[in-house]
């Protein structure tokens, strides 16, 4: 199912040509109304009419996380105060907030990308559109919300949390499709056991919307053995208006990422190099149609690649694998890079794992993972417990190279955060 078949199906050599001359637009507009570009600019020599071709975008400087906090609060504003609309947030970190302004139009757009990413796996009018994402400064919920009405979903503004008033509003509305992050999903899957209820036998449940941090495909699969639904992977970031930027269709493999309204590339996260298609690297994006907040090649951190072939539904926008995680999510133990992506790909292809973990470093260096039990997975023989650990430890060091201690905790044990999960604590004095 189509939102704008026209446009979701554009032959490439017209997307590219709209991309050139909203990419020659946006160039245009941040060296008139906005210093901190026009000094870039001018500091390289560079003009907008240097911009004759897409792959002229490589002349144009990055814009960095440190750059939006720099700019904090409205540095980066390409219109005035008076033509903004809202202003969200990005969460996680210390520090100064990124401020990211909306226009109508932004708010608009942003909109209309949700409501395609939607319709892209079936939703329609019909649906009753649960969001268990966070209301607030944070771009997960609202945006989405406003994707979900534009549909005509019936949407109810759940907000993360309180699982017993969740239940009840699934049971009482009978929600088809609900919008959430995996950590809580799987938490809720294990709050549904508890209660004994069959999400196939007592739910309406059929689509789950799951995004806002990096899980894997065996991730993927508890969710949707757990919920009786298909899920299908959200990728966005309020730098470029959060959720709605690159969204899985029917047969998720891949999220096909916008190409009218974002300009993609991947880049060495080292060298900021651009790397042949196919090969992970780190996303970098440029707005091309943000009115208030304008981004030239923001460096995401997120590393992903992109899949080289057509995809079969005929959208001709490419498409992004799974996010890997963030390149400043790499943690270095006793010399060796990790990402909690491969503990919890080990983890998750294990059946008598249950739905969370914490990677907790102490000391100079030493990693443990808490790991929970699968709700069926200890018989009472302790025995069996001792060799469980020493199958993750001995899978885990083949993974990462290190060898960590193994804690088996009992389901349900470990801290759920309501809204992205914590997945590391960092204990060490280094
Ligand atoms: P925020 O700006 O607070 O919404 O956070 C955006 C970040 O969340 C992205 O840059 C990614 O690191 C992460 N993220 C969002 N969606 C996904 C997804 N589907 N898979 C992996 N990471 C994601
Ligand atoms: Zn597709």
């Amino acid at each position: 199912m189509f939102w704008d078949h026209a446009i979701e199906t554009l032959d490439r050599a017209s997307l590219r040509q709209l991309q050139l001359k909203r990419l020659q637009a946006t160039v245009r507009r941040v060296a008139r109304k906005v210093s901190f570009y026009r000094e870039q600019f001018s500091q390289a020599r560079l003009r907008p009419s240097h911009i004759g071709a897409l792959a002229d975008v490589r002349r144009l400087p990055f814009t960095t996380s440190a750059d939006l906090r720099a700019n904090y609060p409205s540095g980066l504003l390409a219109v005035g105060l008076d033509d903004t609309l809202r202003l969200h947030t990005s969460s996680g970190t210390t520090g100064k907030p990124k401020a990211l302004f909306f226009s109508r139009q932004d708010v608009a757009n942003a909109a209309e990308l949700c409501a395609r990413c939607l319709v892209m796996t079936g939703v329609t009018r019909g649906d009753v559109f649960q969001n268990m994402m966070t209301y607030g400064l944070f771009t997960g919920a609202l945006v989405m919300h406003y994707g979900a009405e534009k549909v005509g979903c019936l949407v109810i503004p759940a907000g993360p949390g309180n699982s017993e008033k969740q239940l009840l509003l699934m049971l009482d509305f009978r929600s088809t499709a609900v919008h959430v992050t995996p950590s809580y999903a799987l938490y809720f899957a294990g709050f549904l056991e508890s209660k004994g209820i069959d999400p196939r036998r007592d739910l309406a449940l059929r689509r789950a919307f799951v995004g806002a941090e990096p899980y894997t495909e065996d991730t993927r699969r508890k969710i949707e053995q757990a919920l009786g639904v298909d899920v299908f992977n959200s990728y966005g970031l309020s730098e470029m208006n959060g959720p709605g930027v690159a969204f899985e269709c029917e047969h998720k493999h891949g999220m096909h990422l916008w190409e009218d309204h974002y300009l993609l590339e991947i880049v060495d996260p080292q060298t900021g190099e651009p790397l042949p298609e196919g090969e992970y690297g780190e996303l970098v994006l440029t707005t091309l149609c943000r009115e208030a907040m304008p981004l030239l090649r923001y460096r995401t951190r997120d590393i992903t690649a992109v899949v080289p072939e057509p995809c079969p539904c005929g959208r001709t926008h490419r498409r992004l694998q799974r996010i890997r995680g963030r390149s400043d999510d790499m943690l270095i133990v006793r010399g060796v890079n990790i990402y909690p992506q491969q503990i919890e790909q080990v983890l998750m292809s294990l059946p008598q794992v249950g739905r969370n973990y914490l990677i907790v470093l102490d000391g100079l260096d030493e990693m443990t993972v808490k790991v929970e039990l699968a709700q069926t997975s200890f018989d009472g023989q302790v025995e069996h417990l001792v060799h469980l650990e020493n199958e993750i430890v001995s899978r885990l060091r083949a993974e990462i190279l290190t060898r960590p201690k193994v804690e088996l905790v009992p389901p349900g044990s470990l801290p759920v955060s309501e809204g992205k999960a914590r997945r590391v604590i960092d204990n060490r004095k280094l």
